[in-house]
């Protein structure tokens, strides 16, 4: 093993088994918080934390930030001090599964036992031609401080924003966007009807706000082409734009796949019910970049479902190491929080499937909701470092995620 390789233990703990954790998103930090603090006192595990920046990116304020609002400074290093795992800074830019290193800003190289992989995913601005050069996304904070940067430059002009996608990220940055620079002219574009996925009464509410906004909504259309001040329609019409935000799609790092983790069509690591993928066991995927199979279907990425993938895999890694079975993962979502500008949202209350129920929470009520749900994960992780426990409680999903379920789905699958 290289001096380099070496860097992945530490002097003195060769025979440690090290975990290193990719990525320190909503699910990476869970992840590696619960381990660090489940095996403080053992001298047989190690963790190590990687990612691109110190600072821990609240991706879920990152349309606050597109509007000139600070993200708060939090650190990861920080975080983990008192706990025994390592940060390590640096942007990973190659994993070998069958060496079981990782390489670090192409110059370090990281050996692990196990490896939780936790890359997350980001706004698909290859789905289209043009995305990727001339759209902004919100992908991390210099992303959304670079969309803030032309918005004040447009600010009190009459300039055109689109928003393109529709989705739940599409509505929170055109409401943002709308309410913080009325004299703009905020255009939502996308395939489907903005709230399409919430009860009537939710779905009403959401796109009235977007109106009282200003924000112009146009549903069933398809982008086909983002240009230099424009975006061209899949019928062929040309909207002009000052400034055009791609939310549409989620596209998750090539690494994976590179790396001959068996994935799913989106590039995601396909897992076992205990979180390991599929094609090779001693490697977690967890939050956004994992494809993970409940009884009702394969989860989508958020953060309600992030943080306790992390943290079952943590758990799932101290058992095996104790030479015990993991438990499957079972998670049913609970609701769905928009927020609508800084004073108003709308919170879906959602059956464990992630379908609307008929309670829904709207105006300043569900505005605080939302603010305490956004606010949660960093209290939280502070709170698993003292008891660990205290992270393990999330919606199981009853009936939806029995095992005979997701047995039998997979099976009529095949
Ligand atoms: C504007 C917006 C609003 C949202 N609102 C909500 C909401 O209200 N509720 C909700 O549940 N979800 C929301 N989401 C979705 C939520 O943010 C994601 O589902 C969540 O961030 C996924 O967590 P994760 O840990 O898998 O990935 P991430 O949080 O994206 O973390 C991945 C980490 O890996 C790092 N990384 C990636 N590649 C590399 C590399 N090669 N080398 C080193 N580091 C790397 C990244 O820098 C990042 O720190 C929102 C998303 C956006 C963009």
């Amino acid at each position: 093993m290289s001096a380099q390789q070496e860097a992945g233990r530490g002097v003195g703990d060769v025979a440690a088994h090290h975990v290193l954790v990719l990525g320190a998103g909503y699910a990476g930090t869970a992840a590696a918080v619960q381990l660090a603090a489940r095996a403080r006192r053992r001298q047989d595990v190690r963790v190590t934390l990687v990612n691109a920046q110190e600072r821990f990116t609240e991706r879920m304020r990152l349309h606050g930030t597109a509007t000139g609002q600070q993200l708060a400074e939090l650190s990861v290093p920080e975080l983990l001090e008192g706990t025994g795992a390592r940060f390590v800074r640096g942007w990973v830019t190659a994993v070998d599964a069958d060496a079981r290193t990782v390489r670090v800003d192409d110059e370090q190289v990281l050996h692990y036992d196990t490896l939780v992989y936790a890359l997350g995913g980001v706004a698909d601005t290859a789905a289209v031609p043009g995305a990727e050069d001339h759209a902004y996304a919100l992908n991390g904070a210099q992303d959304a401080e670079a969309l803030a940067a032309r918005l004040a430059t447009l600010g009190s002009g009459s300039g055109t924003v689109i928003v393109a996608g529709s989705g739940l990220t599409g509505v929170e940055s055109a409401a943002e966007i709308a309410e913080r620079h009325p004299g703009l002219n905020v255009v939502l574009l996308g395939r489907q009807e903005p709230g399409a996925a919430m009860n009537a009464r939710a779905g009403a509410y959401l796109r009235a706000a977007l109106g009282r906004l200003g924000v112009r909504v146009r549903s069933g259309v398809e982008v086909a082409k983002v240009l230099p001040g424009a975006v061209e329609l899949a019928d062929g019409e040309s909207v002009a734009a000052d400034a055009v935000v791609w939310t549409s799609g989620t596209r998750v790092s090539p690494l994976a796949a590179a790396a001959g983790l068996a994935v799913d069509e989106h590039g995601r690591v396909v897992t076992d019910t205990a979180l390991r993928s599929v094609s090779h066991p001693d490697v977690y995927a967890v939050g956004d970049a994992a494809a993970i199979r409940q009884g009702y279907g394969v989860m989508h990425g958020t953060c309600q479902s992030g943080m306790p993938t992390g943290v079952h895999a943590a758990v799932s890694i101290l058992r095996t190491l104790k030479g015990k079975r993991p438990k499957p993962f079972r998670f049913g979502y609970y609701h769905t929080p928009v927020s609508l500008g800084r004073h108003d949202a709308v919170v879906q209350f959602t059956r464990p499937d992630d379908s609307p129920r008929r309670m829904c929470l709207t105006g300043r009520t569900a505005a605080r909701y939302k603010e305490t749900v956004t606010a949660s994960p960093w209290p939280t992780y502070g709170r698993m470092k003292k008891m660990p426990a205290s992270g393990a409680f999330w919606p199981r999903g009853g009936r939806f995620t029995r095992l005979s379920r997701i047995t039998r789905i997979v099976g009529e699958a095949r």
